[in-house]
């Protein structure tokens, strides 16, 4: 899914302009990836519909730089998609128990997944508990005492029990008795969500009255996942998701579609076999790990601020009655600062790797233009035709540069105004100079 992305994204930041046509051609590309990820058809729908509604928007199509405005549309219509912000665990302060009780169908990491949050709150100075509840398969409970053994979480377990609530009831008594804040209930899984398995888990659920009642799905199953936390949902009610085998090669769907169909919230997920592979979901990070790309919002956010609109437009008067100065040159520098280092500017952009990055922009000699810009007077800005061959020497010594440095400046400077100049009658292409910058 992140290749498809990638290859989108790096398309439409490749394209000075937007127009509804390629806005359409780059949405269309997305639902394709998205449906081959194994997204739910109907969540593929609504992303588009309100991508396209709002990409094709005047917002975008006359911003200073569409393509990156397109894209933090997606960006955020993803994040959006997977939750929009992170959802804690609802624990109670440390003076009562309470209870995360965790579902799933057989060999969904329900097993190591308790484990692995219970290891996780104790890392946040909770005191955890586990209870095997699992009395279905004839090694779990083996399974829990030893992972909870191996990392010092205390497991409540009955080998010659019969019925799961109550192993879970005296689980949470002693968990209170002995002051244990948290306690995590294994369950038994099926091959299947049926009746039989519902009812027990509803059996469990009602003695122990859980804080949190939490789906383990695996992310590999993709559309299925979601459609086991609907049933899941609608028979026993959950309070969130838990995406396990996130570290494979899974085709994201599921972690896609979970939040529009269930409303429920992926609030962890399992990232390995070991039992500290488990990290909180945060849909931002997700969201910016599926579309393959760097912090590429936190970079239209920058060019915002540093580049509005108005000073675009004022430039592009400029430009077009041929009064660019040197100046306004300088000016350009002290824009490009503000967005940081061109070169960890243009690492943000998706699709560009570091390295055509650095041979994109010399910061050298970027660092060597605005020296020499500085070292001339006003009136030397204002009017390059001034600056002769002693005057480039004085410039050259003061910027610390060679007379030929210079000279190569001006002669640059020279041929953009004569570019501008050639192309005042030709809108479409001052509009493409402009965002050259
Ligand atoms: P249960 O039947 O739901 O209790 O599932 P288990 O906890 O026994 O896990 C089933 C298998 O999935 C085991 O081999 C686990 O090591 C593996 N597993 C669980 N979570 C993850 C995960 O996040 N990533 C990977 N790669 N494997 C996992
Ligand atoms: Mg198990």
């Amino acid at each position: 899914i992140s290749d498809k992305f990638t290859d989108v994204i790096r398309s439409i930041s490749g394209q000075a302009r937007i127009s509804e046509k390629n806005i359409e051609d780059a949405v269309e590309e997305i639902k394709i990836a998205l449906l081959e990820a194994d997204v739910n058809l109907r969540v593929v729908r609504r992303f588009v519909n309100r991508t396209i509604q709002e990409a094709k928007g005047d917002a975008v199509l006359k911003a200073v730089s569409p393509s990156q405005q397109f894209i933090k549309i997606i960006n955020d219509r993803m994040v959006q998609l997977l939750g929009d912000t992170r959802q804690e665990l609802q624990l109670k302060g440390p003076d009562t128990t309470s209870v995360i009780l965790l579902y799933g169908l057989q060999g969904s990491g329900k097993t190591t997944t308790s484990v692995k949050l219970a290891l996780e709150l104790k890392n946040q100075g909770r005191r955890p508990m586990l209870a095997a509840a699992d009395l279905v398969r004839p090694a779990a409970i083996q399974q829990l005492m030893i992972l909870g053994e191996q990392h010092g979480i205390p497991v409540v377990a009955d080998e010659k029990a019969k019925d799961p609530s109550k192993v879970a009831k005296s689980a949470l008594q002693r968990a209170k008795k002995e002051q244990f804040d948290v306690l995590i209930v294994d369950t038994a899984g099926r091959m299947q969500a049926d009746l039989d398995l519902m009812k027990e888990l509803q059996g469990i659920k009602k003695v122990v009255d859980p804080v949190e009642a939490l789906l383990v799905a695996d992310a590999m199953t993709g559309q299925a996942a979601v459609d086991i936390a609907k049933t899941f949902h609608d028979q026993i009610g959950l309070t969130g998701v838990i995406l396990t085998k996130f570290d494979s090669d899974t085709r994201g769907g599921a972690a896609l579609s979970i939040k529009s169909i269930t409303d429920q919230p992926i609030k962890y997920i399992g990232t390995g076999e070991k039992i500290t592979d488990i990290e909180p979901f945060y849909p931002e990070r997700i969201a910016s790990r599926i579309l393959g790309m760097g912090d590429v919002v936190s970079l239209v956010e920058k060019a915002q601020e540093a580049f509005d609109e108005q000073e675009a437009i004022e430039l592009q008067k400029k430009m077009m009655s041929a009064s660019f100065t040197l100046a306004d040159y300088l000016d350009q520098f002290k824009k490009m600062k503000k967005m940081g280092s061109v070169e960890s500017m243009l690492g943000m952009i998706p699709g560009l790797k570091a390295q055509e990055a650095a041979e994109a922009v010399d910061e050298g000699e970027m660092k060597r233009e605005e020296a020499i810009l500085l070292s001339m007077t006003l009136k030397e800005r204002d009017n390059h035709l001034i600056i002769g061959p002693s005057r480039r020497k004085r410039i050259a010594k003061g910027s610390g540069t060679s007379v030929y440095d210079v000279n190569k400046l001006l002669k640059k400077f020279e041929k953009m105004r004569l570019m501008m100049k050639k192309m005042t009658k030709n809108k479409k292409y001052q509009q493409q100079l402009m965002r050259q910058f």
